[in-house]
């Protein structure tokens, strides 16, 4: 199995349940959803002329959609040799459950590492009963994906995106429809660090007892 790496670095979690927690991060290639407000579109597009050699994804400083291929086991090698530190991996994109995570987890698993999978819920999941699944919900997005019952069954934490009420709404309803399993944890992120979608995520947290997830990396103006 191969996988389309847009890019790996090694960083600090900003988002949900691990915040603060030292965290390689895999970027994967690809993602059809196509949320207005995206700050990785250059994800979107696994486009065959963008593909470049492995050695032309290590150490990319630039976001851009080049990617490569890279089986677990290469990957596995390229954290080695990066001499990371980090044993939590978070599996994002793009939409990364477009691919089977199964030979990748298994592979980090038994050297030690710790998955997470970052997913909007709108492919079928394939990953270890252990990936941590953080599941951020895209309702009514260009791209006409839907959020799929067995990921918000699946996920350990659902990290909602808002900016206005009617997002939340929106959330109320899903959660109606699809409801999570009894230790979900449920987060809400304000889009873009806007100050009235973060005053609205911040009151309605309080008031339902969820948690505010804050995009900190944002903050802290780290990648
Ligand atoms: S699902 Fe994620 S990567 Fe895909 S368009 Fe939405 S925010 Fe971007």
């Amino acid at each position: 199995m191969q996988y389309p790496l847009n890019e790996v670095f090694e960083t600090i979690q900003g988002e949900g349940v691990y915040t603060g927690v030292p965290a390689i991060f895999v970027r994967l290639q690809g993602c059809p959803v196509g949320c207005p407000w995206c700050d990785t579109q250059h994800t979107w597009d696994l486009d065959p002329e963008q593909q470049v050699a492995p050695s032309g994804i290590i150490g990319k400083l630039t976001a851009s959609a080049t990617w490569a291929e890279f089986s677990a086991s290469q990957l596995l090698a390229l954290f080695k040799a990066q001499n990371y530190h980090a044993k939590h991996v978070v599996i994002t994109g793009g939409e990364p459950a477009m691919f089977d995570l199964r030979p990748l987890a298994a592979e980090l698993e038994s050297a030690g590492y710790r998955l997470q999978i970052e997913t909007s819920g709108t492919f079928e999941l394939r990953v270890s009963p252990q990936t941590w699944v953080t599941v951020s919900p895209k309702l009514d997005m260009p791209g006409g994906y839907l959020v799929r019952p067995d990921c918000m069954k699946r996920a350990n934490e659902i990290k909602y995106p808002v900016a206005m009420q009617k997002h939340i709404d929106a959330f109320d309803h899903l959660l109606k429809t699809c409801p999570p399993r009894a230790d979900a944890i449920i987060a809400l992120q304000p889009i873009s660090q806007r100050p009235r979608a973060t005053e609205l995520a911040i009151k309605t947290c309080i008031e339902r007892n969820w948690r505010l997830s804050v995009q900190l990396h944002k903050y802290l103006n780290i990648e």
